[in-house]
């Protein structure tokens, strides 16, 4: 297995995403700095990590400054579901502002390349289709989502001139929709709640009318294209997009899981917040030309896992304590 850096820091490492790259840079060899202030994170996602000599978690919030020397950032900490981005929107903006700010001044004192994960919410309710790089996008600046949105386009804003004024060797990706283990049960995402709602049996809540799409990447797919970009030498500072093409309407989801986990749930639809984009779909050449990544896992493969850690969380968990959030 190639050998990455030596010492590498996962901001919102103990998170969906983050705990999976930080088991895949341990896996390469390299010494991780897991840091997270535990809002959304647990240490349940990292609790297999814990024991290993070249592993250590730091519980700090990236809105306050720190030291450390290391020679990578993988920039994830900040809440990436509605309800928890929605819950306290000014601290939302804070974490991606300040926390970008605290992370590039990092950066720039070690001389350490820097990851940011940005979104394809940037794209707000797009106006192309499928999103390429070079739209600006489409956002509210003062509707519901503008915390994160806005939040997550001010931060590329100060990634792209740290790196014009300061030199800084950044990288910038846009995420779309991942899914797969770990995903916080009651964060009120999609794949989350569809499949808790039809592993109990309970209604699957289809917003609206369920034709607005989304295209979802599998996890280990995704942490592939993130630790491709971030070994590249001399790459371009992005943005370059990064998830599946692979296109679904919502209320084709809530069926495919509901066939999947074997379930007796009826659909029914609830309010489609404001805000809600309407089509959602990459275009990753970019990413294929630069990294040759494409997402190699099929939905019902990866849904398949999902469903079941998720079996095995709802042997250990209450039933009564999974609270699946409404969108
Ligand atoms: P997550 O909520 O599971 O992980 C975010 C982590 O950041 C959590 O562990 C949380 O405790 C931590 N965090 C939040 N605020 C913090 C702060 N102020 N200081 C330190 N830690 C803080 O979400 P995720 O899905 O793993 O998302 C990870 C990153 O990827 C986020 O930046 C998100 O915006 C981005 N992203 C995710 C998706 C997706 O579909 N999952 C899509 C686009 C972008
Ligand atoms: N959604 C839904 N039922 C739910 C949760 C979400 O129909 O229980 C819809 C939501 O309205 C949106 C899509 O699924 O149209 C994706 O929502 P998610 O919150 O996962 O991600 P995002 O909107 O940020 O892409």
């Amino acid at each position: 297995m190639k050998h990455y850096a030596e010492r590498v820091l996962v901001t919102g490492g103990a998170g969906f995403i983050g705990s999976h790259l930080c088991e895949r840079l341990l896996a390469a060899g390299s010494d991780v700095i897991c840091l997270d202030n535990l809002f959304t994170g647990a240490k349940a996602n990292i609790a297999h990590l814990l024991g290993e000599a070249n592993f250590e978690f730091v519980r700090h919030d990236v809105t306050e400054a720190l030291s450390l020397e290391v020679d990578r950032i993988f920039n994830l900490a900040c809440p990436a579901s509605p309800v928890h981005y929605k819950h306290d929107p000014v601290q939302t903006v804070k974490t991606s502002v300040h926390g970008a700010i605290n992370m590039l001044e990092l950066a720039r004192r070690c001389g350490a390349r820097i990851l940011q994960a940005s979104t394809s919410e940037v794209y707000g309710d797009p106006l192309s289709h499928p999103q390429k790089e070079d739209d600006w996008g489409n956002v509210n600046p003062i509707g519901p989502r503008a915390c994160y949105d806005e939040g997550k386009r001010c931060a590329e804003t100060l990634f792209f001139d740290y790196h014009r004024q300061h030199g800084v060797d950044i990288r910038v990706v846009r995420i779309f929709n991942t899914y797969g283990p770990r995903m916080h049960p009651s964060d009120g995402r999609v794949v989350s709640n569809f499949v808790v709602q039809a592993l109990l049996d309970r209604p699957i809540t289809v917003a609206g009318d369920g034709t607005q799409t989304r295209s979802f990447c599998y996890v280990d797919d995704l942490v592939d294209g993130l630790v491709a970009y971030m070994e590249l030498d001399d790459a371009p500072p992005g943005p370059v997009n990064l998830g599946n093409p692979e296109e679904i309407a919502i209320a084709a989801l809530a069926e495919t899981v509901a066939r999947l986990c074997g379930s007796r749930s009826s659909t029914v639809h609830v309010k489609l917040e404001r805000d809600d984009p309407a089509r959602r779909r990459p275009d990753i050449a970019r990413a294929a030309d630069l990294l040759g990544w494409s997402p190699g896992t099929e939905l019902e493969r990866g849904l398949g896992a999902t469903i079941d850690w998720f079996r095995e969380l709802l042997r250990t968990v209450p039933e009564e304590r999974i609270d699946v959030a409404r969108p």
